[in-house]
Formats: C-alpha cells, structure tokens, sequence
C-alpha cells in the first residue's frame, strides 16, 4: 500500500559529484535526515536518499543519489547520472584543489549526463571562515560563466542546505512545468528524445513501483 509519503506530482533525480571529502554525504543526510557526521565514511555510502518539498502547491520528490567513494577514482558509472535532471557540483571553500576540479567535474557532466542538466555549484563547509582558500566572489563568476547556480552551505550548521535544495528543485520544476504547458504532454522530455523517467534505474524494488516521474498524478 501507498503510504503519504509516497504521494508526489513530480519525482527529480539528482545526482551529487565533487572530490572525495567536501561534504557530499553530509549535506545528503543533512538534507533528508538533518544529520551530521563528524567522521568520514565513504565505504557506508546509500544509493540514493529522498525528501519531498512544496514547489508551487506542487509536491515535488527529490531523489538524490550520493556515490560510495568512487569519486576518489573518477569511477563513477554513467548509471549514476542516468535520468537526473539535476547536479550539485560541491568542493570545499577551504580546499582550493576541490575548486579547480570542478572544472573536470563539469566535462564529466558534458560526457556522461544529459544536456539539460540542471547544475549548482556548491561551495560547501562555509563554516570554516579561518580556513576560506576560495573567495566568493571568484567562485560565482566562475558559476555565471558557465551558466551554473551558485550557493556557499555549511552542512555542520546547516547554512543554505535547505536553500541549495529547494532552489535547484524549483528550478527544475519550472523547467519542466514550462514544457509541460508549451508541450502539452503528460511526460516530459527533457532533453530530445530523453524521458525523465529515472525510476528505470532503481536498483529497489520498493522504488520501482512508484509512479513514474514527471506524470501528475
Ligand atoms: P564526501 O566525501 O564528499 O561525501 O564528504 P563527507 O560528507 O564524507 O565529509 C567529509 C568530511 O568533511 C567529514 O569529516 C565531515 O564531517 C566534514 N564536513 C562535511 N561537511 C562539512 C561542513 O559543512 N563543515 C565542516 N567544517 N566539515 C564538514
Ligand atoms: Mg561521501
């Protein structure tokens, strides 16, 4: 049986990707279980974790998948980025290398995810002002030449994490709900010939039998 929770007009993959160590799993379990890990535990990775937010009166689904440390070997499979509409591309404002990669972070993007994919740059661990390596400001002109949202979060103190979430999500449904209206289709293609129907790569069984993504319902 369907439970509440289960009940969404929209359903968005979104996918995390970034250096090993600036914070993706922690603003993952920030986001969906307001949890925070001091240590580090790449290898106890989740496939994906969800949380459903109000867009518009709409209930829109968020599905987010977290790697289990393959990032440290550039060996994420082109399966993680199958059906997402979105991407967080977070380094660490203390780190300057974890900034310089999302240079390679965006062409692995280009490569493997689909064209009109949704990104936000995320400059995450906000809370370590002492530490700061990358300055603000050249890290949003970085984001506006490529055309990426961009946000600083802090998943310690949870600065932005909600903000981060909520603004790509929104953005995504505009997109799609625009498409939607201008298309007049029930499903929507995201990108030619591509249906956002990431439930198609649900590893559970639990999942696969949710309502197919971007109906309303
Ligand atoms: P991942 O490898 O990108 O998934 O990074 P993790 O979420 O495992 O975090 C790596 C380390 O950074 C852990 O020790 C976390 O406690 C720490 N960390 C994560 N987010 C923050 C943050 O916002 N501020 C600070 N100070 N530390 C953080
Ligand atoms: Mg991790």
């Amino acid at each position: 049986m369907r439970g509440k929770d289960d009940e969404y007009d929209y359903l968005f993959k979104i996918v995390l990707i970034g250096d090993s160590g600036v914070g993706k799993s922690n603003l993952l379990s920030r986001f969906t279980r307001n949890e925070f890990n001091l240590e580090s535990k790449s290898t106890i990775g989740v496939e994906f974790a969800t949380r459903s937010i109000q867009v518009d009166n709409k209930t829109v689904k968020a599905q987010i998948w977290d790697t289990a440390g393959q990032e440290r070997y550039r060996a994420i499979t082109s399966a993680y980025y199958r059906g997402a509409v979105g991407a967080l591309l977070v380094y660490d404002i203390a780190k300057y290398l974890t900034y310089e990669n999302a240079e390679r972070w965006l062409k692995e993007l280009q490569d493997h995810a689909d064209a009109n994919i949704v990104i936000m740059l995320v400059g995450n661990k906000s809370d370590l002002r002492h530490l700061r390596a990358v300055p603000t400001d050249e890290a949003k002109s970085f984001a506006e030449k490529n055309g990426l949202s961009f946000i600083e979060t802090s998943a310690l103190d949870s600065t932005n994490v909600e903000t981060a979430f909520h603004n790509i999500l929104a953005e995504i449904y505009r997109i799609v709900s625009q498409r939607q209206l201008a298309g007049g289709q029930p499903e929507t293609e995201f990108s030619h010939g591509t249906t956002i129907e990431p439930i198609k790569v649900l590893p559970t069984q639990q999942e696969a039998r949710q309502t197919p993504c971007c109906q309303n319902i």
